[in-house]
């Protein structure tokens, strides 16, 4: 089912995975998956390795799974820095032969060697996915914190409304620890003719060293009252994943209340943690038990 449409009809809950490099570990992603489909998501989203290299050609299979063994729609990640038009056109006739109709449409990091070759932003990525006439309903990210290159809000804004413009039907929200930033970057939106419905993403932080690396990564920023949260819970790793998984929920649960569109769990490759975050649904009322 698309996407679009189970956001129309209700608040959505959903879950990410990303596919291991390698053949034995694509089992071990499929285990992961059929644990995450256990708690019955909207969808579950597999990511894709920009340019093509390491975990990329892993994305369909295991959304293929996703989608036909495990009965849970699958949202394929698609990036496109570094690709030529023939390379995303193949990827989109691997989606079509593997009955998947779920697309995210990214434009993908900057990295050493990845230039842009048909497609400079997420936006012309759109374009030419809407142009190939595939039956796909497309995602796309969006930024409550602005994306780090951006250099002005306003022009952060722009590229959202191109990529709405270019045929998204839908948005999903990189991480973020504040919602408040979400609240207010909901607000803007619609101020810069930004209508398309928006999932929130929330990442539980499991260790110091991640929310740190995320931080750098993606340009989260960290409140004071999430460094709090690690300073109580001291050196002890499980102690530091349980404060934020902890934290997490709370947000989840905030969110819940302040009428998102849909909440998107980047439960990436810990079923533990997807579960925490259905439970704290379950007990606010957000989903049905
Ligand atoms: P774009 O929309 O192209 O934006 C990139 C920058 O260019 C922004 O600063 C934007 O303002 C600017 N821009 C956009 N259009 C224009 C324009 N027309 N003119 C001028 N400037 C413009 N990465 C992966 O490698 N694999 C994944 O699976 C993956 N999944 C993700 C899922 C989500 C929900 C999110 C939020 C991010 C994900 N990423 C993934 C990371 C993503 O690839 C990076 O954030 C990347 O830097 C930007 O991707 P984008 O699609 O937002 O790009």
């Amino acid at each position: 089912m698309r996407i679009a449409d189970k956001i129309a009809a209700r608040q959505t809950f959903s879950f990410e995975i990303f596919p291991p490099k390698g053949e034995l570990p694509l089992e071990e992603a499929r285990a992961v998956a059929t644990e995450l489909a256990a708690d019955r998501p909207d969808w579950i989203s597999v990511t894709y390795s920009a340019g093509g290299s390491g975990n990329s050609a892993n994305t369909v299979p295991i959304a293929s799974s996703i989608e036909h063994e495990l009965g849970v729609t699958a949202l394929a990640h698609l990036t496109c820095l570094g690709s030529t038009r023939a390379d995303v056109d193949a990827y989109v006739s691997g989606l079509a032969d593997a009955g998947i109709e779920n697309v995210l449409a990214l434009r993908g990091d900057r990295a050493p060697g990845r230039e842009a070759i048909d497609f400079e932003h997420a936006s012309d990525l759109i374009e030419h996915l809407r142009a190939s006439g595939a039956d796909l309903c497309i995602g796309a990210a969006c930024y409550p914190e602005g994306h780090v290159e951006s250099p002005t809000e306003e022009e952060s804004f722009e590229s959202l409304y191109k990529k709405q413009e270019a045929g998204a039907d839908y948005l999903v929200s990189q991480l973020f620890f504040d919602n408040e930033d979400f609240y207010r970057f909901r607000e803007k939106c619609l101020r810069h003719r930004v209508r398309l419905s928006i999932v929130a993403g929330i990442m539980p932080f499991t260790s110091v060293k991640q929310i740190q690396r995320m931080a750098f990564t993606c340009g989260a920023s960290i409140p004071a009252k999430v460094v709090k949260r690690l300073v109580l819970a001291g050196d002890d790793p499980a102690d530091q994943a349980r404060a934020g998984v902890e934290y997490a929920c709370e947000q989840l649960v905030d969110l819940a209340a302040n009428g998102v569109d849909g909440l998107h769990v980047y439960s990436m490759n810990k079923p533990a943690v997807a579960h925490a975050a259905h439970e704290a649904l379950l007990a606010c009322g957000y989903l049905g038990a």
